[in-house]
């Protein structure tokens, strides 16, 4: 392609532009009316301050016009929004600045791909695009150097690259030789005019009449209007190369081989910028890329940041896994004891000192209760410790003298043979029913049913094997213990007719806070004076239901309001991160950003700052668990589950989303061209 000039492309028509500045209005542009073709090459030239970048920045559509008309390819743009002008950038533009505006945290490579990134190109095409353009601007050696690796030239050649990537049609450069020496400044100049003969359309500001004179058509601006608009020399300027297009096409394309091959692919050129389905991943992609290098960028400043969201997961992980403790707890309880009993132990209260000797309870009681239509059973309780001996073996054990069906009320599980029957009460029959321990000491893997077991100088047959269970896994597991039939106990061992305590178990569907109710009357009136206490295990269980409740509500309070510190910082952490990465902000604006895609950036930064903080918070509520499991019975089994983990992930999204939303959006709302202006 040629450097045809064909129909206007952009029209300024009464074109202003007001600043206020304080109470009174400055005019950058006083009324300006402009054609530019396609194909053209324009020099913009004038003093500092005459406003050339001012009408540069319309001519992007990166600012809006305060008066007047300005019309891209017939299309009025006063009635775009934001996102449509973003449209028109991405399809039309390319912005050179005299800065280049490079992202220093991005490669070369990286920095020319973030235009495709917003029309959705696929990662593949992209990487391959940008690498081509810049093998071709001669950075082939130089694809993955950061901006403050190279050298100005470099870096202006860069951001021509960048404004090539998606099509370039029109190629702003606001004083692109501006920040180079004079040599550089002409290769620079020297790759501008070859881009414009190859098609692209060239606007270019400048304050060096000699740069200017590259230029087929020079307009000078002053204070704000154009005083000369020259077309140098159109008659042999164009006609000239139009005559010998094959002494001057090689020689361009040697140049820059191939630029106008790629620019023009229509295969590898974006379509203008129709927002598609999948151009949305590679832009999540983008901004979980650019969130971790502003993270790291900033480690220490992050860090800090970090603490209050740590301290809320830290919270919140081990609140839920404290609830799945005392769940497992509670089920376990459930699943070795019925709760439908209650205990009565001898004491005006808990911890009577004179407990010991109260001898008022007997068996008389547990007959009297017995019959209590709210009794399923009852069954007595006298407790002594003993040598328990076997052949040459020998240890010391708690021995329980029990009534019938004592193994089936309190829920201990009869493992081998059987419990007590009414005949061995009756009969002070010398049997005995082992546990799983005694078993294992005195026996190992031989059968102990039928064996005798010397219970203190009482030799007992042994008629059961209990099975384990919660309760007495709780009172201490190695411990040995055996149960004899209470009359036995009372007779022959122990030598007394007072009980230690009754087991009473309840009619099924009697709630135990009622029966307690119906109880401790009918016993205080029975011994006239109330000398017991009744131990409500469904009411245990409940207190420490109340206990787990409260201690997880703490937590939830510390973990909202650590949350709730943390978001504030993650907030002002991003403000400034917004504030110092202006720039960042009005580079990606100007190559077609839309305000969602700023938006959306600066929302997964903050989301990530959060879930880095999740992932310190998780590691750390290991320590939180082994930390608190500390305090509690040695039954809570803290550990992390995959649910703890995911509200972790959860609670730090939810931050994220919430305290990332309004720097978020200050950011997608910044103005690019005062952006672009700040240091
Ligand atoms: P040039 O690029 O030709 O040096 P500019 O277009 O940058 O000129 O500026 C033109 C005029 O507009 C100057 O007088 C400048 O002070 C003024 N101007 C530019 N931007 C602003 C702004 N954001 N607020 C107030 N005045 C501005
Ligand atoms: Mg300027």
């Amino acid at each position: 392609m040629g450097a045809t000039i064909g129909a206007s492309l952009l029209e300024l028509r009464g074109a202003k532009r007001r600043y206020a500045a304080g109470a009174q209005e400055i005019y950058a542009l006083r009324g300006i009316d402009l054609d530019i073709r396609e194909g053209e090459m324009v020099a913009l030239v004038g003093a500092s301050g005459s406003g050339k970048s001012t009408l540069m920045n319309i001519l992007g559509c990166l600012d809006r016009l305060s008066e007047g008309s300005y019309r891209v390819t017939g299309r009025d743009t006063s009635t775009l929004v934001p996102d449509q002008l973003a449209e028109l950038r991405r399809a039309h533009f390319g912005f050179v600045f005299q800065r280049y505006n490079l992202l220093p945290q991005l490669s070369a490579r990286a920095n020319v791909e973030i235009p495709a990134i917003y029309v959705g190109m696929e990662a593949e095409q992209r990487h391959r695009r940008a690498r081509v353009l810049l093998e071709r601007l001669g950075l082939e050696e130089r694809l993955d150097h950061r901006p403050n690796q190279l050298s100005g030239g470099q870096q202006q050649r860069v951001s021509i690259a960048r404004a090539l990537m998606n099509g370039g049609q029109v190629i702003l450069a606001d004083e692109p030789t501006g920040a180079l020496d004079s040599a550089t400044g002409a290769e620079v100049m020297k790759l501008l005019l070859d881009l414009n003969r190859l098609g692209h359309t060239l606007i270019l500001a400048t304050h060096d009449p000699v740069v200017a004179a590259h230029a087929q058509r020079i307009i000078t601006v002053a204070d704000g209007r154009i005083v000369s608009d020259v077309m140098k020399g159109s008659a042999e300027g164009v006609a000239s190369r139009l005559e010998t297009p094959g002494a001057e096409t090689p020689r361009e394309t040697a140049v820059i081989p191939g630029i106008a091959a790629t620019a023009d692919q229509t295969d590898e050129r974006p379509r203008s910028a129709t927002p598609s389905r999948e151009g949305i991943w590679p832009r999540f992609l983008d901004a979980g890329h650019m969130a971790v290098v502003a993270l790291l960028g900033h480690r220490l400043r992050t860090a800090l940041t970090l603490l209050g969201v740590v301290i809320g997961i830290v919270s919140v992980v081990t609140m839920v896994a404290l609830g799945e403790a005392a769940r497992r707890v509670i089920a376990a309880d459930l699943e070795g004891v019925t709760t439908n009993t209650l205990e009565i132990y001898p004491g005006k209260d808990w911890g009577d000192p004179d407990a010991t000797r109260i001898q008022t309870l007997t068996s008389a009681d547990v007959e009297a209760l017995r019959r209590q239509d709210y009794v399923k059973d009852a069954s007595p309780q006298l407790a002594q410790s003993a040598l328990l001996r076997h052949r040459a073996s020998s240890g010391s054990a708690s021995i329980t003298g029990v009534g019938v069906n004592y193994f089936e009320m309190t829920g201990l599980p009869i493992a081998q043979g059987a419990g007590f029957n009414r005949d061995d009460i009756s009969r002070q029959a010398q049997v005995v029913v082992i546990d799983a321990n005694v078993r294992q000491r005195f026996f190992g893997s031989a059968n102990p049913i039928g064996q005798t077991l010397y219970v203190g100088k009482l030799p007992c047959v042994i008629v059961g094997v209990t099975g384990r269970n919660y309760r007495q896994e709780s009172r201490g597991g190695s411990k040995l213990n055996v149960w004899v039939p209470h009359t036995t106990a009372g007779a022959r061992l122990i030598g007394r007719s007072y009980l230690d305590s009754i087991v009473v178990a309840l009619r099924d569907g009697e709630p135990p806070a009622v029966a307690e109710e119906k109880m401790t009357p009918f016993l205080t009136s029975r011994h006239r004076v109330k000398d017991f206490v009744v131990f409500n295990l469904a009411e245990r269980i409940r207190s420490g239901v109340a206990f787990f409740n409260s201690m997880s509500l703490l937590l939830a309070a510390i973990g909202i309001t650590s949350l709730t510190v943390g978001g504030i910082g993650v907030m002002n952490i991003m403000l400034v991160s917004v504030s110092e990465r202006a720039r960042e902000i009005g580079v990606r604006i100007a190559v077609g950003a839309r305000q969602g895609d700023i938006q959306r950036q600066f929302l997964i930064e903050a989301v990530v700052v959060c879930l880095v903080g999740a992932a310190v918070g998780v590691a750390l509520s290991y320590l939180a668990c082994w930390g608190v499991g500390y305090f509690l019975p040695s039954n809570w089994e803290l550990r992390l589950s995959l649910s703890a983990i995911l509200s972790a992930v959860v609670c730090a999204t939810a931050t994220g989303v919430i305290f990332g939303y309004f720097p978020a959006r200050s950011a997608a709302r910044l103005d690019p061209v005062e952006a672009l202006a700040r240091d």
